[in-house]
């Protein structure tokens, strides 16, 4: 089955998702991309009981559920906001707070609004599958230790945490990303998180910090020998460096700076959007749940799309 174009406009996705009949029809396509099969004797033909989410088999009549594994399974609220949800929080802020989407649906409360993203939000926080291959710049840096609260006599949180970042080099541009918050920078931290995260037998580019060493052992390690100057390293280690300083930008601009003890949420966060910045209908489907049942995006997807943005022009396509 060709994969629909992600739509454009808000025009364009209220139009294909008009009506509850749409978003039905798109969830059975996404559970069943060659049509509906019995999972239990292979008919073909079913037809849907009253309960939402439900099909039954014409021959059978075993019940096979459109919307398990989804965020949509037992939600009373009707799929059109939640797929109007998922396609705000996919195309347009990276923070969507529970007072603004409710204002957005024109919910009527604003529990409601708050479960809808909660639940959203959880899809983006599942471990991004796979491993970075081929050429990786890996780096870390000082991020957060900003103030927690507005209010005053509230303390500044002035620790920063670490985080660490590994990014595929695609000619001039970044492929994917991931980002841990580590404890320190010893080997313990830092060669596991590319042990975790990168395929043995590539190419990592690291600074010669030697809590890399141990990478020599299963990689074609290549620490540069650069001073204490950082921008050396940014100039060495361009990608990662603007990730770095996209992931602050990020931070700082939308979510008005981040404690230490909420940072690997956001951090999972802004990986789930970078990643997915080219395939918007990937990370729509991944917030819906939807993409679960299927293969994960593959590479060929994920570069197919456009010619490599640069920089923070990248990011304000998913963020902004
Ligand atoms: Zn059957």
């Amino acid at each position: 089955m060709a994969r629909p174009d992600f739509p454009r406009t808000l025009a364009e996705f209220q139009d294909r998702f008009a009506s509850e009949e749409d978003c039905r029809r798109y969830l059975v396509a996404c559970r069943w991309p060659d049509g509906f099969s019995c999972p239990r004797c292979g008919a073909r033909d079913a037809y849907e009981l009253a309960t939402r989410g439900l099909l039954q088999c014409g021959s059978c009549r075993h019940q096979a559920s459109v919307t398990a594994g989804t965020v949509l399974h037992r939600t009373r609220v009707p799929l059109r906001q939640w797929f109007a949800a998922a396609y705000l929080i996919t195309t347009h802020t990276p923070g969507f707070s529970a007072a603004q989407l409710q204002r957005q649906l024109g919910l009527g409360r604003y529990e409601t609004a708050w479960t809808m993203l909660q639940r959203l939000r959880r899809a983006m926080l599942r471990p991004e599958r796979g491993r970075l291959s081929g050429v990786v710049e890996v780096d870390e840096a000082y991020v957060g230790g900003v103030e927690e609260g507005r209010r005053g006599g509230r303390q500044r949180d002035s620790a920063k945490s670490i985080v660490v970042g590994a990014v595929e080099v695609r000619g001039r541009g970044s492929g994917r990303v991931r980002l841990a918050v580590v404890e320190d920078l010893s080997a313990a931290s830092l060669a596991s998180f590319v042990e975790a995260w990168v395929e043995p037998g590539s190419t990592v580019l690291t600074d010669g910090w030697q809590g890399y060493a141990p990478l020599r052992r299963g990689y074609d390690h290549r620490p540069s020998a650069v001073g204490g100057d950082p921008r050396n390293a940014s100039r060495l280690l361009p990608r990662v460096h603007r990730t770095f300083s996209n992931l602050k930008t990020w931070l700082k601009g939308t979510h008005h700076g981040v404690s230490a003890k909420h940072l690997p949420r956001y951090v999972d966060e802004f990986v789930f959007r970078f990643n997915r910045r080219r395939t918007p209908m990937a990370a729509f489907r991944s917030l819906l749940g939807l993409s679960t049942q299927h293969a994960p995006t593959t590479r060929k997807m994920l570069y197919a799309a456009e010619p490599t943005v640069e920089g923070s022009t990248a990011l304000m396509a998913i963020v902004g």
